[in-house]
C-alpha cells in the first residue's frame, strides 16, 4: 500500500527530527573543527588538488557515521539495503536540510567547491537507483561497503566532446569474451577524483547510438583496474580544486557481469540518476532560497539607513516579496513533481517535463534569491563571512550539471510538442 501525502509528510519531519540531531552532535563539531582549514582552500587542498588527509578521512567518517545512523542511503531503493524514501521526502528532507545549514557547508550539503554530500548519499556519490540491476555477485560483492558509506561511486557520462548531446559519446566498449574492454576520456565526473567505483557509459553498438535507439551500455568500472586514471581535478568558478575530475579509460577490462541493466540500456539507467538528481537540486535549492531569505529578513530588522530600518523602504520590501514569489513557486513546483515521480508506478505517467521545469525553475529562483539577498546586505553580502556568495556560485554552478537551463527547456517544449500540455 502506497503512503499518503500526510504519511509522507509526518516521515520526513520524522527522519528530519533524526537528522539534525545527528548534524548538530557529530557533524557541525566537525565542521568547527576544521573552520580554519574550510575557510582556506589554499590550506584544504594539497597541491594536487585533492583534500588533505585529515579532511578527505572526516569526510569518510561522516559517511560512515551517517549510515550506521540509517541516513546515507535513506533515499536509495530498499531492494538495494537503502532507506526507501520516497520522492516527496528525498525534497522535503534536501529543502529542511539547506534551509537549517545554508551553504558552504563541506560534509552537510553543497559548499563552493562541492557538489555531494556526506551525510546524504545521491547518484554522483553513492547508492542509488542506478545499482538496482547490478546481478547478485557483484550485489554481495560491492554493495556492503557503499551502503556503509566505506567506498564511493561516481558517474561516468560526460566527455571532452559529448556533454547535452549524450548521444556523441566517444568511449567505446568492444566486448571480448566474458569481458568488455573500455577505451575513452570521462570530463566534469563529480568525485572522479575519489570513486572506488565509476559508473562508466560508453558506446557498444555505433549504428544504434548513431540513430539514437540505443547502442549506449552502462559498466560498473573499479578505480584501481589496470588502465582506469582519474589523477586530474578540475577547478570550477572561483575556486583552487573542487570534486570534479577527469577519467580516461585506456583498455580497461570489465567482466560482463558488471553491466549495469542490459545491454544497450546505458540511457535509460543514466536518466534514472539524472532524473533522481534533478529533484533532488531542485528540493535543495528551494530550502537554500529559503535559507537566504531568512537571513535577509532578519537584517532588515536591524540595518538602518537613513533613520529607517531597511524593512521600510519599498525598494527593499520588492526584493523580499520577488524572493518569496521565487520560492513559494519553486517550492510548489517541486513537491508536487516529486507527487508525481512517487504516483508513476501506478499512473504509468513519468513527469519528464516536470522534473525539468522543477530544476530550472527552483535553480534560476535560487539564483535571484542569492542575488538579491547579496544587493540587501550591501557591502557585507559580499562578504565571505556572510556565505551568500557562496550559495549564489552553488547556484550559478548548478545551471550547468544534470542538464543545462537549455537542455531542460528543450526537453519540456518536446514534451509540449509531444502533446503533454497537462499542468
Ligand atoms: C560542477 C559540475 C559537476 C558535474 N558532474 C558530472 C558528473 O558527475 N557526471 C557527469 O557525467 N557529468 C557531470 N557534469 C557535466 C555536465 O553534466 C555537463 O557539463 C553538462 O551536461 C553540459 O555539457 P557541456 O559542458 O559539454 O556543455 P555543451 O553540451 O557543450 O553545451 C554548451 C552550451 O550549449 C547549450 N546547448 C547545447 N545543446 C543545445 C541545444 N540542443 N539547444 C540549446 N542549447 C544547447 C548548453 O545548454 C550550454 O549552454 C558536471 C558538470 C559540472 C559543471
Amino acid at each position: 500500500m502506497t503512503a499518503t501525502r500526510e504519511e509522507i509528510h509526518d516521515l520526513a519531519k520524522a527522519t528530519l527530527d533524526g537528522l539534525f540531531q545527528f548534524i548538530d552532535n557529530e557533524v557541525v563539531p566537525l565542521e568547527e573543527k576544521f573552520r580554519d582549514v574550510l575557510a582556506d582552500e589554499r590550506k584544504l587542498f594539497r597541491d594536487d588538488g585533492l583534500l588533505i588527509d585529515e579532511v578527505a578521512e572526516a569526510r569518510l567518517s561522516v559517511r560512515k557515521m551517517s549510515a550506521e545512523a540509517g541516513f546515507y542511503a535513506m533515499f536509495a531503493p530498499e531492494s538495494i539495503g537503502g532507506g526507501g524514501l520516497p520522492s516527496l521526502a528525498n525534497v522535503l528532507i534536501l529543502e529542511a536540510l539547506y534551509r537549517k545549514y545554508g551553504p558552504g557547508r563541506l560534509f552537510i550539503g553543497w559548499s563552493n567547491a562541492f557538489l555531494g554530500s556526506a551525510v546524504i548519499a545521491s547518484f554522483i556519490d553513492g547508492p542509488s537507483h542506478m545499482l538496482t540491476s547490478i546481478t547478485d555477485a557483484v550485489r554481495s560483492e560491492l554493495l556492503p561497503a557503499v551502503l556503509a558509506g566505506e567506498k564511493t561511486v561516481c558517474f561516468g557520462l560526460t566527455e571532452p566532446n559529448a556533454g547535452s548531446d549524450v548521444w556523441g559519446l566517444q568511449t567505446k566498449a568492444v566486448r571480448d569474451g566474458d569481458e568488455w574492454v573500455i577505451n575513452g576520456t570521462k570530463q566534469w565526473i563529480t568525485n572522479a577524483p575519489y570513486a572506488d567505483h565509476a559508473a562508466i557509459f560508453a558506446v557498444t553498438d555505433q549504428e544504434l547510438a548513431a540513430q539514437h535507439k540505443g547502442g549506449i551500455s552502462a559498466f560498473l568500472v573499479d578505480a584501481v583496474a589496470p588502465g582506469y586514471a582519474a589523477d586530474t581535478v578540475l577547478p570550477i568558478m572561483g575556486h583552487v580544486a573542487s570534486d570534479c575530475g577527469m577519467i580516461t579509460l585506456d583498455d580497461v577490462r570489465v567482466s560482463h557481469d558488471r553491466m549495469l541493466g542490459e545491454e544497450g540500456q546505458g540511457f535509460q539507467i543514466g536518466m534514472l540518476g539524472i532524473s533522481e538528481g534533478r529533484l533532488m537540486i531542485a528540493g535543495g535549492c528551494t530550502g537554500m532560497a529559503e535559507w537566504a531569505l531568512d537571513r535577509s529578513l532578519e537584517y532588515v530588522k536591524e540595518r538602518k539607513t537613513f533613520g529607517k530600518t531597511l524593512s521600510e523602504h519599498q525598494a527593499i520590501q520588492f526584493m523580499l516579496a520577488e524572493s518569496a514569489m521565487d520560492i513559494f513557486s519553486a517550492k510548489q513546483t517541486t513537491l508536487r513533481t516529486a507527487e508525481l515521480v512517487d504516483e508513476a508506478p501506478t499512473t504509468g505517467r513519468i513527469p519528464v517535463k516536470e522534473i525539468s521545469i522543477a530544476k530550472a525553475f527552483s535553480v534560476e529562483g535560487c539564483e535571484r534569491v542569492l542575488d538579491r539577498a547579496i544587493q540587501i546586505h550591501g557591502g557585507m553580502g559580499l562578504s565571505t563571512e556572510m556565505k551568500f556568495q557562496e550559495g549564489f556560485r552553488i547556484a550559478r554552478t548548478l545551471r550547468i550539471p544534470d542538464g543545462t537551463a537549455e537542455i531542460q527547456r528543450r526537453t519540456i517544449a518536446r514534451q509540449l510538442l509531444r502533446g503533454d500540455v497537462v499542468f
